[in-house]
């Protein structure tokens, strides 16, 4: 039986830190600020896929406490995530995320996260899908003070359950 989790994250968006999405610096004025490098994409990504294993949170395994994970790659963190289910005895089947933000436009850099996503999770590039929208100039990802990302990764049991 195929099994789904769910992920949300969202980061303020600051001068002075790198926008780093799905393993990409966008060109940006404004960054991500969080511990690691605030990558929303990944973040939300670990946590449906987590989530899909009933695992736990990114937030557990890496906490926003511990200077170890201070500028950390999301990406590796990401990877960390995807060996934790597959250990866990599970198949992962896709992911598919979605980016909240008014500015950047994000269409030059889907691929290029959709390949670093694939490559972080072992998945074949028709298995992780990213898709950006803006709200419409409504609430933080409208006004610019902040940037979000849902996500949904579906796995499947390696041994009947
Ligand atoms: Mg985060």
């Amino acid at each position: 039986m195929i099994r789904v989790g769910h992920g949300f994250d969202a980061h303020r968006l600051v001068e002075g830190r790198a926008l780093v999405l799905g393993g990409v610096v966008v060109p940006f004025e404004r960054g991500a600020l969080g511990h690691s490098d605030a990558d929303v994409v990944a973040h939300a990504i670990a946590d449906a896929l987590l989530g899909a294993a009933a695992l736990g949170d990114l937030g557990d395994r890496f906490p926003d406490t511990d200077p170890r994970w201070e500028g950390a790659n999301s990406m590796d963190l990401l990877t960390s995530c995807a060996v934790a289910v597959r250990a866990a005895g599970f198949d992962i089947a896709n992911v598919d995320a979605t980016v909240v933000v008014e500015r950047p436009k994000l269409a030059p850099f889907i691929t290029r996260m959709r390949e670093n996503t694939a490559r972080s999770l072992a998945l074949a590039l028709d298995c992780v899908s990213i898709k950006a929208k803006s709200s419409e100039g409504m609430g933080y990802t409208g006004d610019g003070r902040g940037i979000a990302a849902y996500a949904v990764a579906s796995v499947v049991p390696r041994a009947p359950r």
